[in-house]
């Protein structure tokens, strides 16, 4: 499954979120294929298409899709050097699709900041330095390798030296190789380095209970966003105590916990939903009467592969799809509907998943 992992200096709130997410808890009887891991947890993606299908088949249980947060605790000034637990810190890093950045935007007088102040834009950059530095390494390490190849007569490597020292240039300047330009070609040769900064991010700014029904009035929270939007990234607001408390209600309770919060969807919901996106996924449909229920390709992914996510079987036999899309079939009322509209597909082993697509399998067993 993918991985969101959750990062940020000491005493942020990471852990209070984590507890969050865990609690929120996911089936896990129905994720089969997530890591059990006390530092994993399953989030499942809220998505409205899902009621709205639900509604129209009204089948015996309806399954969301879901992705893992990893909390990634640990992370110092010094970490690449080594400092508190680094480098083993950085390789959980490495292995996560995206990156959630919880940043301190709440003021408490009995909770330590690890510098002494609440600066979210300093904490940022802390971070960012030391993973800008662990990217410095595996970049330098790499064009030895390359240079050396080259001597051996390895066209490639010409290549990979070049864009590499335009990677370590950017790094040299304090920033990420994720604000880089980089084509399909090179992003090939810079993939296999999993470097830390060409992840995609999002800043989780953590506010007050009290002043999360008002986050534009959050200077804090301004200085994040400004900061994000010059790099392109996502900031969602969240109150991680809040969150915590929310996790802990179920139905009309915490519906009048929201509302008199002032807020319309929970903080974990909307960072959730920002996550799966920065994950660049598709999501498809299947809808049965016993089941109707979500899963999650990344985009580009062919109709076997997306059987394949459901079962290895549905791939290694793969026939057909009958295909239709959401919008389509929400409009047609019904499954026959849209048959009898023309809008039910047949599609082959070269058609190319759409998001929202509903999709039924045929497959030799
Ligand atoms: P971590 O080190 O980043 O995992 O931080 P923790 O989640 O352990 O939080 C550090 C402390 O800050 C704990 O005592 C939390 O209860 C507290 N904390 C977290 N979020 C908030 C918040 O929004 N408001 C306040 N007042 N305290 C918070």
């Amino acid at each position: 499954a993918l991985k969101a992992g959750i990062v940020g200096l000491p005493n942020v709130g990471k852990s209070t979120l984590f507890n969050a997410i865990t609690q929120a808890g996911a089936e896990s009887a129905n994720y089969p294929f997530c890591t059990i891991d006390p530092n994993v947890g399953i989030v499942e993606v809220p998505d409205e298409r899902l009621d709205k299908l639900t509604e129209l088949v009204v089948p015996k249980k309806t399954v969301p899709t879901a992705f893992e947060f990893v909390d990634i605790a640990g992370l110092v000034r010094g970490a690449s050097k080594g400092e508190g637990l680094g480098n083993k810190f950085l390789a959980h890093i490495r292995e996560v699709d995206a990156i959630v950045h919880v940043v301190r935007c709440f003021v408490d007088e009995n909770i330590t900041h690890v510098d002494g102040k609440i600066d979210p834009v300093s904490d940022i950059q802390t971070i960012n330095l030391e993973l800008i530095l662990a990217d410095i390494e595996s970049v330098e390490k790499k064009i030895d390798r390359s240079k050396k190849n080259m001597k051996g007569g390895n066209k490639t490597a010409a290549q990979e030296v070049e864009v590499l020292e335009k990677v370590k240039a950017v790094l040299y300047e304090d920033k990420p190789a994720r604000s880089m330009e980089l084509t399909d070609e090179e992003r090939l040769i810079v993939r296999d380095l999993h470097l830390l900064t060409l992840k995609p991010v999002l800043y989780a700014a953590n506010v007050a209970e009290d002043e999360i029904g008002d986050v534009a009035n959050n200077a804090y929270v301004q200085k994040v966003r400004e900061f994000a939007a010059a790099e392109n990234a996502e900031v969602v607001p969240i109150s991680a105590k809040v969150e915590e408390e929310i996790s802990e209600l179920e139905g009309d309770d915490k519906q009048m916990f929201l509302e008199e919060l002032g807020i319309e969807d929970s903080g974990l919901n909307l960072l959730i939903k920002a996550a799966y996106k920065l994950l660049g996924l598709y999501t498809y449909f299947t809808a049965g009467v016993q089941e109707v229920r979500a899963w999650t390709i990344r985009k580009g992914t062919k109709a076997p592969g997306a059987a394949g996510v459901i079962h290895t079987d549905f791939e290694r036999g793969f026939i057909r799809a009958e295909v239709v899309s959401y919008d389509d079939l929400v409009a047609a009322g019904s499954m026959n509907g849209a048959k009898e509209r023309g809008q039910l597909r047949l599609e082959g082993k070269e058609y190319v998943v759409n998001d929202g697509d509903v999709m039924h399998f045929r497959f030799n067993v």
